[in-house]
């Protein structure tokens, strides 16, 4: 079945769809996006990805191009017109055309908007019974990750350097020798005493949507959870280690750098939340 694309308005074959050669965030990154996971033809989290794509949109004074209502509909019509079962919607808000200047256009200018649907394998259980290795990189991005921007170009080299080196993801570590987050997904840890440990938000990171998900988990379940920057040294001590984003959910890393984490094997902690994680998606039917 032919893709379909939402541009600015219109849905489009996706082979045809196009934005303007002066967009303002192909020429200058200027603009904001979202990913929603889609499961058994269902988004996941909607509200919350549309929340923070609020927040996202007024921190860097782009105008909602439409109400999130009609946005909302939007999606349900992208994953009906593209039949998509499992998979994602990526959503990208720019601030629209303009000739190239760094300050914002003096005349009001339409933001643009995109949507593109896209068909992707739940994760396979293999590789959840095995679980994913990363690698290390230093964290060269801005000092506001906690803006979903589509200016990428250092999560774009740590993801290379991870690929090239066989491994599913990047961990970044900052000038003080703590992890951030991955290239794209939340990193956490399990301490030997079994205590949770994950970067508390601010500047540094993005609020994934899977991790305040997590995060609720453990609140009900008074499960020991405590938000402090952590170590790369911590971490390759800890009993386990595991990694959350809308498309990967709860994935547990057994090996940082080559070393392995714990005894080398997905640890009960990273499985248990993945498990409560696909029962809240099933349940929320
Ligand atoms: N951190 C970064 C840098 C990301 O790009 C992402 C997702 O794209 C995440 C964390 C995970 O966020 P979420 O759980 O909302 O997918």
């Amino acid at each position: 079945m032919a893709r379909i694309a939402y541009v600015n308005g219109r849905y489009q074959p996706f082979a045809d769809a196009q934005v303007h050669i002066e967009d303002r965030g192909y020429q200058l990154a200027d603009g904001v996006y979202e990913v929603v996971a889609v499961h058994q033809g269902r988004p996941l989290d909607v509200g919350p990805h549309l929340e923070r794509l609020k927040r996202s949109l007024s921190e860097v004074a782009i105008a909602w191009p439409l109400t999130p209502t009609a946005l909302r509909l939007i999606l349900d019509r992208m994953i009906r017109k593209n039949r998509l079962v499992n998979g994602l919607i990526y959503i990208q808000i720019t601030r629209g055309v303009a000739r190239r200047d760094h300050a914002f256009p003096k005349r009001r200018i339409k933001p643009a908007l995109t949507i593109t649907a896209r068909h992707l394998a739940p994760t396979p259980d293999w590789v959840v019974a095995k679980g994913v290795r990363v690698i290390t990189q230093p964290d060269l991005r801005w000092k506001r990750c906690d803006i979903k921007a589509v200016g990428l170009l250092p999560n774009v080299l740590a993801k290379q350097a991870a690929r090239a080196q066989g491994a599913f993801e990047a961990w970044l570590v900052d000038e003080n020798g703590r992890i951030t987050e991955g290239a794209s997904t939340n990193a956490w840890i399990v301490t030997k005493n079994g205590t949770i440990v994950t970067r508390p938000l601010g500047p540094e990171i993005l609020a994934g949507v899977t991790r305040r998900a997590v995060r609720a988990f453990l609140a009900k379940s008074q499960g020991k959870l405590v938000e402090r920057p952590f170590t790369l040294a911590e971490a390759l001590q800890a009993k386990e280690a595991f990694l959350t984003s809308a498309t990967s959910w709860v994935l547990p890393v057994v090996s940082i750098d080559g070393h392995p984490i714990g005894n080398g094997q997905p640890g009960p902690v990273a499985l248990g939340l993945r498990a409560q994680y696909a029962k809240e998606v099933a349940q929320s039917r």
